[in-house]
Protein backbone atom coordinates (compact mmCIF):
# COMPACT_ATOMS: atom_id res chain seq x y z
CA UNK A 1 0.00 0.00 0.00
CA UNK A 2 0.75 3.50 -0.15
CA UNK A 3 1.64 5.29 3.16
CA UNK A 4 -1.06 6.53 5.18
CA UNK A 5 0.24 10.05 4.49
CA UNK A 6 -0.01 9.72 0.88
CA UNK A 7 -3.44 8.47 1.10
CA UNK A 8 -4.89 10.69 3.65
CA UNK A 9 -6.72 14.25 2.36
CA UNK A 10 -3.89 17.00 2.96
CA UNK A 11 -6.28 19.14 5.26
CA UNK A 12 -7.04 16.06 7.10
CA UNK A 13 -3.55 14.94 7.19
CA UNK A 14 -2.46 18.48 8.97
CA UNK A 15 -5.41 18.84 10.67
CA UNK A 16 -5.49 19.58 14.57
CA UNK A 17 -8.67 18.61 16.44
CA UNK A 18 -10.20 20.15 18.62
CA UNK A 19 -9.42 19.73 22.45
CA UNK A 20 -12.11 19.03 24.87
CA UNK A 21 -12.15 19.65 28.30
CA UNK A 22 -12.41 15.93 28.43
CA UNK A 23 -9.56 15.55 26.03
CA UNK A 24 -6.65 17.63 28.08
CA UNK A 25 -8.14 16.50 31.94
CA UNK A 26 -9.25 12.99 31.73
CA UNK A 27 -7.57 11.34 34.92
CA UNK A 28 -9.81 9.81 37.50
CA UNK A 29 -8.55 11.31 40.96
CA UNK A 30 -10.05 14.78 40.49
CA UNK A 31 -13.11 15.46 42.31
CA UNK A 32 -14.40 18.98 41.76
CA UNK A 33 -14.66 19.77 37.62
CA UNK A 34 -14.97 22.94 36.63
CA UNK A 35 -13.32 23.21 33.46
CA UNK A 36 -16.18 22.07 31.00
CA UNK A 37 -19.41 24.79 31.79
CA UNK A 38 -21.08 21.67 32.69
CA UNK A 39 -23.82 22.41 34.98
CA UNK A 40 -23.24 20.44 38.73
CA UNK A 41 -26.45 18.82 38.82
CA UNK A 42 -28.78 16.30 37.11
CA UNK A 43 -25.71 13.47 37.39
CA UNK A 44 -24.90 10.95 35.80
CA UNK A 45 -26.14 12.64 32.44
CA UNK A 46 -24.71 16.35 33.44
CA UNK A 47 -21.49 15.36 32.63
CA UNK A 48 -19.80 15.38 28.81
CA UNK A 49 -19.32 11.49 28.28
CA UNK A 50 -15.72 9.78 27.17
CA UNK A 51 -14.80 10.77 23.68
CA UNK A 52 -12.55 7.77 23.25
CA UNK A 53 -15.01 5.40 25.15
CA UNK A 54 -11.78 4.38 27.02
CA UNK A 55 -14.07 1.78 29.66
CA UNK A 56 -16.17 -0.09 26.44
CA UNK A 57 -12.93 -0.20 24.42
CA UNK A 58 -11.16 -2.22 27.47
CA UNK A 59 -13.97 -4.95 27.26
CA UNK A 60 -14.73 -5.28 23.49
CA UNK A 61 -10.64 -5.25 22.17
CA UNK A 62 -10.57 -9.18 24.32
CA UNK A 63 -13.96 -10.45 22.94
CA UNK A 64 -12.57 -8.93 19.51
CA UNK A 65 -9.20 -10.01 20.46
CA UNK A 66 -7.53 -6.80 19.12
CA UNK A 67 -6.23 -4.15 21.20
CA UNK A 68 -8.22 -1.15 22.06
CA UNK A 69 -5.93 1.47 19.60
CA UNK A 70 -7.16 -0.70 16.83
CA UNK A 71 -10.89 0.12 17.88
CA UNK A 72 -13.03 2.78 16.40
CA UNK A 73 -16.26 3.28 17.79
CA UNK A 74 -19.21 5.11 15.49
CA UNK A 75 -22.89 6.07 15.56
CA UNK A 76 -23.56 3.27 13.58
CA UNK A 77 -20.92 2.24 11.27
CA UNK A 78 -22.68 4.68 8.97
CA UNK A 79 -20.26 6.63 10.91
CA UNK A 80 -17.18 4.92 10.11
CA UNK A 81 -18.19 4.63 6.62
CA UNK A 82 -18.32 8.64 6.14
CA UNK A 83 -15.44 9.58 7.59
CA UNK A 84 -13.35 6.82 5.46
CA UNK A 85 -14.54 9.42 2.49
CA UNK A 86 -13.57 12.16 4.57
CA UNK A 87 -10.54 11.51 5.77
CA UNK A 88 -9.19 9.61 2.56
CA UNK A 89 -11.07 11.07 -0.31
CA UNK A 90 -10.47 14.77 -2.01
CA UNK A 91 -14.27 15.67 -3.40
CA UNK A 92 -13.93 16.11 -7.01
CA UNK A 93 -10.71 14.61 -7.37
CA UNK A 94 -10.43 11.02 -5.95
CA UNK A 95 -12.67 7.69 -6.48
CA UNK A 96 -13.77 4.89 -4.98
CA UNK A 97 -14.20 1.01 -6.17
CA UNK A 98 -17.32 -1.34 -5.08
CA UNK A 99 -18.88 -4.30 -6.00
CA UNK A 100 -22.42 -4.69 -7.06
CA UNK A 101 -24.92 -5.01 -5.84
CA UNK A 102 -24.39 -3.87 -2.00
CA UNK A 103 -25.22 -2.40 1.18
CA UNK A 104 -26.56 1.48 -0.11
CA UNK A 105 -24.99 3.64 2.02
CA UNK A 106 -21.11 3.16 0.43
CA UNK A 107 -22.67 5.38 -2.68
CA UNK A 108 -24.37 7.68 -0.91
CA UNK A 109 -21.78 8.88 1.37
CA UNK A 110 -19.57 8.93 -2.08
CA UNK A 111 -22.27 11.27 -3.29
CA UNK A 112 -22.73 13.13 0.01
CA UNK A 113 -18.96 13.79 -0.21
CA UNK A 114 -18.52 14.47 -4.01
CA UNK A 115 -16.57 11.21 -4.66
CA UNK A 116 -16.82 9.12 -8.14
CA UNK A 117 -18.15 6.29 -6.71
CA UNK A 118 -17.46 2.93 -9.49
CA UNK A 119 -19.25 -0.34 -9.05
CA UNK A 120 -18.17 -3.26 -10.35
CA UNK A 121 -20.99 -5.77 -11.39
CA UNK A 122 -20.51 -9.60 -8.99
CA UNK A 123 -20.94 -12.83 -11.11
CA UNK A 124 -24.09 -14.84 -11.00
CA UNK A 125 -22.96 -16.86 -7.82
CA UNK A 126 -22.27 -13.08 -6.38
CA UNK A 127 -18.92 -13.40 -6.02
CA UNK A 128 -15.75 -11.21 -7.60
CA UNK A 129 -12.27 -11.65 -8.78
CA UNK A 130 -9.72 -9.02 -7.34
CA UNK A 131 -8.76 -8.45 -10.78
CA UNK A 132 -11.18 -6.86 -12.07
CA UNK A 133 -11.40 -4.89 -9.23
CA UNK A 134 -8.07 -3.68 -9.57
CA UNK A 135 -8.96 -2.85 -13.33
CA UNK A 136 -11.60 -0.47 -12.00
CA UNK A 137 -9.18 1.63 -9.79
CA UNK A 138 -6.79 3.84 -10.75
CA UNK A 139 -3.93 5.92 -8.89
CA UNK A 140 -7.24 8.03 -7.29
CA UNK A 141 -9.11 5.22 -6.00
CA UNK A 142 -8.38 5.65 -2.53
CA UNK A 143 -11.11 3.03 -1.00
CA UNK A 144 -12.13 -0.47 -1.81
CA UNK A 145 -15.61 -1.38 -0.72
CA UNK A 146 -16.44 -5.09 0.33
CA UNK A 147 -18.92 -6.42 2.00
CA UNK A 148 -19.29 -10.33 3.63
CA UNK A 149 -21.43 -11.39 4.06
CA UNK A 150 -22.48 -9.29 1.64
CA UNK A 151 -26.05 -7.52 1.66
CA UNK A 152 -28.74 -8.01 0.16
CA UNK A 153 -27.27 -11.26 -1.70
CA UNK A 154 -26.24 -12.77 2.06
CA UNK A 155 -23.03 -14.51 0.63
CA UNK A 156 -19.46 -14.35 1.93
CA UNK A 157 -17.83 -13.50 -0.47
CA UNK A 158 -13.94 -15.59 -2.08
CA UNK A 159 -11.89 -14.81 1.32
CA UNK A 160 -8.97 -15.82 -1.47
CA UNK A 161 -9.84 -13.12 -3.59
CA UNK A 162 -10.18 -10.88 -0.46
CA UNK A 163 -6.37 -11.49 0.00
CA UNK A 164 -5.79 -10.69 -3.65
CA UNK A 165 -6.72 -7.40 -2.79
CA UNK A 166 -5.32 -6.52 0.20
CA UNK A 167 -1.76 -7.78 -0.98
CA UNK A 168 -2.38 -5.65 -4.47
CA UNK A 169 -4.08 -2.30 -4.06
CA UNK A 170 -2.34 0.57 -3.11
CA UNK A 171 -5.28 1.85 -1.50
CA UNK A 172 -7.55 1.17 1.45
CA UNK A 173 -9.81 -2.25 1.62
CA UNK A 174 -12.71 -2.22 3.58
CA UNK A 175 -14.50 -5.10 4.93
CA UNK A 176 -17.76 -4.69 6.45
CA UNK A 177 -18.73 -7.67 8.43
CA UNK A 178 -22.29 -6.08 9.70
CA UNK A 179 -23.67 -9.92 9.49
CA UNK A 180 -20.02 -11.69 10.38
CA UNK A 181 -21.99 -13.16 13.57
CA UNK A 182 -24.26 -15.13 11.92
CA UNK A 183 -21.52 -16.67 9.32
CA UNK A 184 -19.97 -19.76 8.93
CA UNK A 185 -16.38 -17.53 7.47
CA UNK A 186 -14.18 -16.34 10.28
CA UNK A 187 -13.85 -12.24 10.61
CA UNK A 188 -10.71 -10.42 8.99
CA UNK A 189 -10.00 -9.13 12.62
CA UNK A 190 -7.47 -12.31 12.96
CA UNK A 191 -5.34 -10.92 9.63
CA UNK A 192 -5.54 -7.25 10.88
CA UNK A 193 -1.85 -7.22 11.91
CA UNK A 194 -0.71 -8.52 8.81
CA UNK A 195 -2.25 -5.71 6.41
CA UNK A 196 -2.26 -2.11 7.52
CA UNK A 197 -4.52 -0.82 4.54
CA UNK A 198 -7.53 -3.03 5.75
CA UNK A 199 -10.41 -2.03 7.63
CA UNK A 200 -13.33 -4.32 9.07
CA UNK A 201 -16.74 -2.92 10.28
CA UNK A 202 -19.20 -4.69 12.53
CA UNK A 203 -22.17 -3.65 14.09
CA UNK A 204 -24.01 -3.89 17.27
CA UNK A 205 -27.14 -3.34 15.08
CA UNK A 206 -27.70 -7.00 13.78
CA UNK A 207 -26.50 -9.75 16.24
CA UNK A 208 -26.13 -7.53 19.12
CA UNK A 209 -29.79 -6.61 18.82
CA UNK A 210 -28.91 -2.54 19.21
CA UNK A 211 -29.93 -1.01 16.52
CA UNK A 212 -31.67 1.38 18.40
CA UNK A 213 -28.61 2.31 19.84
CA UNK A 214 -26.46 3.42 17.07
CA UNK A 215 -23.09 1.46 17.99
CA UNK A 216 -20.90 0.69 15.08
CA UNK A 217 -17.03 -0.31 15.27
CA UNK A 218 -14.26 -0.26 12.95
CA UNK A 219 -11.26 -2.24 13.31
CA UNK A 220 -8.06 -0.99 11.70
CA UNK A 221 -4.45 0.03 12.19
CA UNK A 222 -3.39 2.55 14.90
CA UNK A 223 -2.78 5.00 12.73
CA UNK A 224 -5.99 4.56 10.40
CA UNK A 225 -8.16 4.46 14.04
CA UNK A 226 -6.29 8.02 14.98
CA UNK A 227 -7.04 9.69 11.89
CA UNK A 228 -11.25 8.80 12.22
CA UNK A 229 -10.36 9.65 16.31
CA UNK A 230 -9.27 13.13 14.69
CA UNK A 231 -11.80 14.25 12.72
CA UNK A 232 -15.07 12.46 14.39
CA UNK A 233 -17.40 14.93 16.51
CA UNK A 234 -15.82 15.01 19.78
CA UNK A 235 -18.80 13.13 21.66
CA UNK A 236 -19.89 11.00 19.26
CA UNK A 237 -21.08 8.28 21.30
CA UNK A 238 -23.49 9.82 24.03
CA UNK A 239 -23.33 8.40 27.51
CA UNK A 240 -26.58 6.10 27.31
CA UNK A 241 -25.50 4.31 24.02
CA UNK A 242 -22.08 3.40 26.30
CA UNK A 243 -23.79 2.10 28.99
CA UNK A 244 -26.10 0.00 27.54
CA UNK A 245 -23.23 -1.12 25.41
CA UNK A 246 -21.39 -2.08 28.69
CA UNK A 247 -24.17 -3.96 29.97
CA UNK A 248 -24.47 -6.00 26.31
CA UNK A 249 -21.24 -6.86 26.27
CA UNK A 250 -22.07 -8.69 30.03
CA UNK A 251 -24.77 -10.17 28.62
CA UNK A 252 -23.03 -11.93 25.33
CA UNK A 253 -24.04 -15.60 26.25
CA UNK A 254 -27.38 -14.31 25.48
CA UNK A 255 -26.31 -13.29 22.20
CA UNK A 256 -24.83 -16.46 21.53
CA UNK A 257 -28.43 -18.34 21.99
CA UNK A 258 -29.94 -15.66 19.63
CA UNK A 259 -27.52 -16.44 16.65
CA UNK A 260 -28.18 -20.18 17.13
CA UNK A 261 -31.95 -19.38 17.40
CA UNK A 262 -31.94 -17.58 14.25
CA UNK A 263 -29.69 -20.04 12.66
CA UNK A 264 -32.33 -22.49 13.16
CA UNK A 265 -35.18 -20.70 12.12
CA UNK A 266 -33.29 -19.22 8.58
CA UNK A 267 -32.91 -23.26 7.93
CA UNK A 268 -36.32 -24.37 8.90
CA UNK A 269 -37.56 -21.03 6.72
CA UNK A 270 -35.63 -21.21 3.87
CA UNK A 271 -36.53 -25.04 3.39
CA UNK A 272 -40.38 -23.62 3.69
CA UNK A 273 -39.37 -21.56 0.74
CA UNK A 274 -38.17 -24.11 -1.46
CA UNK A 275 -41.73 -26.03 -1.51
CA UNK A 276 -43.90 -22.48 -2.60
CA UNK A 277 -45.26 -22.50 -5.37
CA UNK A 278 -44.51 -18.51 -5.69
CA UNK A 279 -40.64 -19.34 -5.43
CA UNK A 280 -38.11 -19.87 -8.00
CA UNK A 281 -35.40 -20.17 -5.79
CA UNK A 282 -33.19 -19.48 -2.76
CA UNK A 283 -29.96 -17.84 -2.70
CA UNK A 284 -27.29 -19.56 -0.46
CA UNK A 285 -26.94 -17.08 2.71
CA UNK A 286 -24.54 -16.96 5.62
CA UNK A 287 -26.36 -13.72 6.78
CA UNK A 288 -29.54 -13.38 9.32
CA UNK A 289 -31.16 -12.72 6.11
CA UNK A 290 -31.87 -14.69 2.83
CA UNK A 291 -32.42 -13.32 -1.14
CA UNK A 292 -35.43 -15.70 -3.19
CA UNK A 293 -36.24 -14.97 -6.67
CA UNK A 294 -39.97 -15.21 -6.90
CA UNK A 295 -42.77 -15.23 -9.55
CA UNK A 296 -43.29 -11.64 -9.70
CA UNK A 297 -42.11 -9.58 -6.83
CA UNK A 298 -43.71 -6.42 -7.10
CA UNK A 299 -47.32 -8.57 -7.00
CA UNK A 300 -45.96 -10.55 -3.36
CA UNK A 301 -44.65 -7.38 -2.11
CA UNK A 302 -47.69 -5.49 -2.18
CA UNK A 303 -49.70 -8.50 -0.97
CA UNK A 304 -47.70 -8.65 1.96
CA UNK A 305 -47.88 -5.15 2.95
CA UNK A 306 -51.87 -6.19 2.66
CA UNK A 307 -51.27 -8.68 5.36
CA UNK A 308 -49.56 -6.47 7.53
CA UNK A 309 -46.26 -8.23 6.55
CA UNK A 310 -43.11 -6.11 5.12
CA UNK A 311 -40.00 -7.41 3.43
CA UNK A 312 -37.74 -5.65 1.40
CA UNK A 313 -38.45 -5.40 -2.42
CA UNK A 314 -34.53 -5.59 -4.09
CA UNK A 315 -35.84 -6.31 -7.62
CA UNK A 316 -34.87 -3.11 -9.16
CA UNK A 317 -31.21 -3.81 -8.65
CA UNK A 318 -29.33 -5.50 -10.98
CA UNK A 319 -28.58 -9.53 -10.59
CA UNK A 320 -31.52 -9.34 -7.86
CA UNK A 321 -34.74 -8.76 -10.37
CA UNK A 322 -37.68 -10.49 -8.99
CA UNK A 323 -35.90 -10.66 -5.77
CA UNK A 324 -37.35 -10.41 -2.23
CA UNK A 325 -34.54 -9.77 0.74
CA UNK A 326 -36.49 -11.52 3.85
CA UNK A 327 -35.09 -10.93 7.36
CA UNK A 328 -35.29 -14.06 9.76
CA UNK A 329 -38.00 -13.69 12.65
CA UNK A 330 -39.04 -15.28 15.37
CA UNK A 331 -40.73 -18.38 14.82
CA UNK A 332 -44.47 -16.97 14.98
CA UNK A 333 -43.47 -14.06 12.96
CA UNK A 334 -41.63 -16.54 10.00
CA UNK A 335 -44.82 -18.87 10.30
CA UNK A 336 -46.80 -15.71 9.30
CA UNK A 337 -44.79 -15.18 6.50
CA UNK A 338 -44.61 -18.55 5.37
CA UNK A 339 -48.66 -19.12 5.69
CA UNK A 340 -49.37 -15.28 3.86
CA UNK A 341 -47.34 -16.95 1.05
CA UNK A 342 -48.75 -20.43 1.43
CA UNK A 343 -52.33 -18.66 0.54
CA UNK A 344 -51.19 -16.44 -2.33
CA UNK A 345 -52.52 -16.78 -5.76
CA UNK A 346 -51.25 -14.93 -8.81
C1 LIG B 1 -27.14 -3.14 8.71
C2 LIG B 1 -25.81 -2.89 8.06
C3 LIG B 1 -24.87 -2.08 8.67
C4 LIG B 1 -25.17 -1.46 10.00
O1 LIG B 1 -25.20 -0.13 9.99
P1 LIG B 1 -25.34 0.60 11.41
O2 LIG B 1 -25.15 2.02 11.00
O3 LIG B 1 -24.24 0.10 12.29
O4 LIG B 1 -26.68 0.29 11.96
C5 LIG B 1 -23.63 -1.91 8.08
N1 LIG B 1 -23.33 -2.54 6.94
C6 LIG B 1 -24.21 -3.35 6.33
C7 LIG B 1 -23.82 -4.06 5.10
C8 LIG B 1 -25.47 -3.53 6.86
O5 LIG B 1 -26.35 -4.32 6.21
Amino acid sequence: MKSLQELTRPNIWALKPYSSARDEYSGKTASVFLDANENPYNAPNNRYPDPLQKELKALIAPVKKVKPEQIFLGNGSDEAIDLLFRAFCRPGIDNVVAIHPTYGMYQVCADINDVEYRKVLLDEKFQFKAEDLLRASDENTKLIFLCSPNNPTGNNLDAKEIITLLREFQGIVIVDEAYIDFSTQPSFIGILDEYPNLVILQTFSKAWGCAAIRLGMAFASPDIIGIFSKIKYPYNINLLTQQEALRMMQRHYEVQRWISTLLEERARLMQAFTQLPCCKKVFPTDANFFLTRVSNAKAIYDYLVDQGIIVRNRSNITRCEDCLRITVGTRPENDALLEALRKYTE
